[in-house]
């Protein structure tokens, strides 16, 4: 075998604590290897063309790079080495960055550490065979999870492009927490104004089926072929016949039902649309409040709907859908406040969430879009707002920052001095972060031109006095404590993961982080990719994301799912588990194991029970090799004799620097 190693220098990132000229000078002494140079960037186009020429004037069938991570540029080097005419899969790289000079500073050992990395990378590839991908069809259907801004966008984007799109939302209209808003930031235009229509587009758009009140079940199979059940909740309404006159909602006689839409700041009827713009605008009985369903009478909405689509048998069902790929834009909650026992944990009426005053702002509000206090239906005249509750603080298990909480804080400020113009809002905020574009001229602007006070410090404390509110907190600018007389008060609540989140992302066998948001495949590189092929991540659920981002990223995560499907054929990747039939004694121990359901039992010629590896579904985590008893399944690419020799190598590495 004809092996060439490239020591990269990665500029000074790896040079500055490691020797790379000594360390391929060293490797020259390995076996089989012909060639070792160093470079200042492998990665670069030099660098890559310098491998090319090597690989083609050396005569190399395997090359090491000693440079970063993997998962950095694997398959940049591993296009490299196809471009000069070698297998991909002869490339092994050894990680002298982020394993040696990111963590170690003195450059002697340093040297030796990445000289022994490099001397396994060759005794592995010494053990290395070509491996050839097979190609399979894909099934041009993408499923969208979650109707909100960026699922929205995601869903049109593709269906404009001439994909059929399924969209799976939970709640019983899409729209998500923006169709709630009333105006946006910093432009302070009419949130449903430029949601609505792209909601009705979704629902007449001949390319996209709705599932509203609906939620993922189940997903399974690959990328390019997944197969995904569908609950649709019972709603005790036949949909198809539904023409939303809400007629029932009219005459229901049970109204004390907690509005969700209104954020619990209103009630509603036990038979409900939860907005004039629903999409789909259908009513859906709440079996909780429904006289019918928890007494056995009433019946008054079957009695007087005129087309008699009342269904009080109605059940869940399951359906089935074919995709091949899957984004995920199921957004984020809203961070539930009570836990702050010294603002009054939910307790005060007027001392409110951000979205609870969005709701009382918003012309389809409970109370028309005029500003009233819950208790007393008054006009408050002093509106305290605090910021960063749930976000920043370690000791509700938030430390990150919410990112929005800034701009609309500020938004709600500059629209409440609109709404009452003898009022006066404060601000407690921590930091203003308002990165965005035209973000910090907004808030800006909230000071300079709405004379919006803003105080710097977190609030220690919020009680009532009489029929106000005092809101005690520090001014750390002026080093003193102040206290603010409000008539209302504002949280603006911080954004934590959807609370199902955890659960959808073992369903879509995607990693998730410790708050329960959707992670990344490379949070530069990669910002909507996951490490499951063919699932993609839109908006919040990645985090905390404004709306321009939500939208920026549904078409981001869009224009994934269209490459993916420019291609008639996908390549299945080789690094799967395979099966020794030879060796295998049908005990299934390995199917057991298996987190994807990749391995079935088989029956060879002569009747025995045999395992077999169905590749497009094996994810290659290498569970089942260590769960075999006879060692009968090998995972290519990483087999026992080639993880043997990275350990002989690194236990006979002979180092004479
Ligand atoms: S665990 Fe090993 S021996 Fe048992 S069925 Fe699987 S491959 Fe065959
Ligand atoms: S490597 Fe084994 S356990 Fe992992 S997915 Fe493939 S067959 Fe299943």
């Amino acid at each position: 075998m004809r092996i060439g190693v490239f020591v990269c220098h990665c500029g000074s990132n790896i040079a500055a604590t490691v020797d790379c000229p000594a360390v391929a000078e060293q490797a020259k002494k390995l076996q089989d290897v012909v060639f070792t140079t160093d470079t200042m960037y492998t990665c670069s186009e030099p660098g890559q063309n310098e491998i090319i020429e090597a690989i083609k004037e050396h005569k190399l069938d395997g090359v090491v790079v000693a440079s970063c991570s993997p998962r950095m540029h694997e398959a940049t080097f591993r296009r490299a080495l196809e471009r000069a005419g070698l297998n991909r899969y002869m490339l092994e790289m050894a990680n002298i960055r982020e394993h040696v000079s990111w963590i170690g500073k003195n450059k002697e050992r340093n040297t030796v550490k990445a000289f022994e990395l490099v001397s396994i990378a060759v005794a592995k590839l010494r053990n290395d065979q070509p491996l050839y991908a097979n190609k399979f069809d894909v099934t041009k259907r993408v499923l969208v999870i979650g109707g909100g801004v960026a699922g929205i966008q995601a869903a049109l984007d593709c269906a404009d492009a001439g994909y059929q799109v399924v969209m799976v939302e939970r709640e019983q209209s899409i729209g998500g927490k923006m169709a709630k808003i009333d105006k946006t930031f910093p432009t302070v235009d009419c949130s449903s104004c430029i949601l609505g229509p792209k909601m009705v587009d979704v629902s007449q758009h001949e390319n996209i089926t709705l599932y509203a009140m609906s939620e993922v079940e189940k997903i399974e199979g690959y990328v390019g072929n997944f197969d995904v059940q569908v609950r649709k909740k019972a709603t005790y309404v036949n949909w198809d016949n539904c023409t939303g006159c809400g007629a029932c909602m009219e005459k229901c006689p049970s109204k004390k039902n907690v509005d969700k839409f209104n954020e619990g700041i209103s009630t509603c009827t036990s038979i409900n649309i939860p907005f004039p713009q629903a999409i789909p605008k259908k009513a859906a009985i709440n079996p909780e409040g429904c006289l019918m369903l928890q007494k056995g009478k009433c019946g008054v909405c079957a009695k007087i709907c005129p087309t008699k689509c009342i269904d009080f048998e109605q059940k869940d069902e399951i359906v089935t859908e074919k995709v091949g790929a899957v984004i995920a834009a199921t957004g984020y909650d809203m961070f539930d406040h009570s836990v702050y026992k010294q603002y009054g944990a939910g307790q005060y009426p007027d001392v409110i969430t951000s979205l609870q005053y969005e709701r009382l702002m918003n012309a389809s509000g409970p109370t028309g879009g005029h500003i009233k206090r819950p208790s007393d239906g008054k006009e408050p005249k002093k509106v305290v707002f605090v910021q960063c509750v749930g976000s920043r603080d370690p000791a509700v298990g938030r430390p990150y920052c919410s990112g929005f909480c800034c701009m609309y804080t500020a938004k709600q400020a500059i629209l409440t001095k609109d709404h009452i113009p003898d009022s006066d809002s404060y601000v407690f905020y921590m930091d203003i972060r308002s990165p965005g574009k035209g973000y910090d001229e907004f808030t800006r602007r909230a000071q300079e031109q709405y004379g919006v006070q803003y105080l710097r410090g977190r609030v220690s404390m919020i009680y009532p006095k009489g029929d106000r509110y005092i809101v005690r907190g520090s001014d750390t600018l002026a080093g003193t404590q102040v206290e603010v007389e409000a008539d209302l008060v504002v949280l603006a609540v911080g954004a934590e993961s959807a609370k199902n989140a955890p659960a959808l992302a073992e369903k879509m066998r995607i990693s998730y982080d410790s708050y329960g948001f959707f992670m990344e495949a490379h949070p530069k590189l990669k910002p909507v990719e996951t490490n499951t092929a063919g699932v993609y991540l839109a908006g919040s659920c990645l985090g905390p994301r404004d709306i321009p981002t939500s939208v920026g990223q549904g078409s981001a995560a869009a224009a994934k799912v269209m490459t993916l499907f420019s291609k008639d054929k996908l390549e299945s990747d080789p690094q799967v588990s395979r099966v020794n039939t030879s060796r295998c004694v049908g005990c299934m121990k390995c199917a057991a194991t298996c987190p994807f359901g990749a391995i079935k039992e088989v029956t060879d010629r002569a009747g025995n029970v045999k395992a077999e590896v169905i590749e497009t579904v094996c994810q290659g985590c290498g569970i089942c090799t260590v769960t075999c008893p006879q060692g009968a399944i090998q995972l290519q690419h990483f087999t026992d004799n080639q993880i043997l020799a990275e350990v002989n190598a690194l236990c006979q590495a002979q180092v004479d620097f």
